[in-house]
């Protein structure tokens, strides 16, 4: 089943959902409905959906918390659906992180012409996400498929060693210091020895330096590490 099509009607006026749904379904989505906010957050969570078309009024949990609580983990497309005087619900909405607002009643032409965008700008952000890499010399570093290769090679690393070898090619040229490389890779309460430091850059020289006879990775005696292109 093509899960990336599915719309979630979350709409507790069953006739205005069952209108979503037979609209939506006209239009070839796959739809599922939910009438309770509590259950459809926990819907979202579990499941992966296209796009959700959320009401604010509903019961035991509204469109807004909603809303708050599926942006602190996930960006997928989230269209409000208002009631004509509220006014203030669209603004809100839209800080919380909602992509757009329809007030109702809406035709249902208008709707799908707004699904059809954001969903389409949605795929073009993946896309741009996807081919977003760093070039030094020969290295190439995608950082959101956490994938390094050297002269067209892939090159095996651990998280930490990726996200270590990721911040230096972003500061290229840049001297960065061991407090510094803690901080971001290993986080602010890191409690352990700084020369963990030195044993990921160790270990970086091994998989990239040492296998491809190359030097990327250089030592500011004193200061830190410093990739250079
Ligand atoms: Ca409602």
């Amino acid at each position: 089943m093509d899960e990336a099509k599915k719309i979630f009607i979350v709409e507790d006026e069953k006739t205005i959902a069952r209108f979503l749904q037979i609209t939506l379904e006209k239009a070839g989505f796959k739809t599922a409905i939910e009438y309770n906010g509590r259950r459809a957050y926990e819907k979202i969570m579990q499941e992966k959906f296209a796009l959700i078309l959320l009401d604010v009024m509903l019961p035991e949990m509204d469109g807004m918390e909603i809303c708050r609580r599926v942006r602190e983990v996930s960006d997928v497309p989230i269209i409000m659906l208002t009631a004509r005087d509220e006014i203030d619900d669209k603004v809100e909405g839209l800080d919380l992180g909602a992509n757009d607002y329809m007030t109702k009643p809406f035709a249902s032409e208008e709707l799908l012409a707004r699904i059809r965008g954001i969903l389409k700008r949605y795929n073009e952000k993946i896309r741009e996400d996807d081919t977003k890499r760093y070039v030094v010399r020969d290295m190439i570093l995608y950082p959101e498929r956490c994938e390094v290769t050297v002269k067209g090679e892939p090159v095996e690393l651990t998280h930490k060693e990726f996200e270590l070898l990721q911040y230096l090619v972003e500061n290229k040229r840049n001297v960065i210091n061991r407090d510094q490389i803690l901080q971001r890779v290993w986080g602010y309460d890191f409690l352990g020895n700084t020369n963990v430091v030195d044993v990921y850059i160790s270990y970086l020289r091994t998989k990239i330096d040492d296998r491809f006879g190359e030097k990327y990775i250089h030592t500011m005696r004193g200061v830190g590490y410093v990739i250079r292109d």
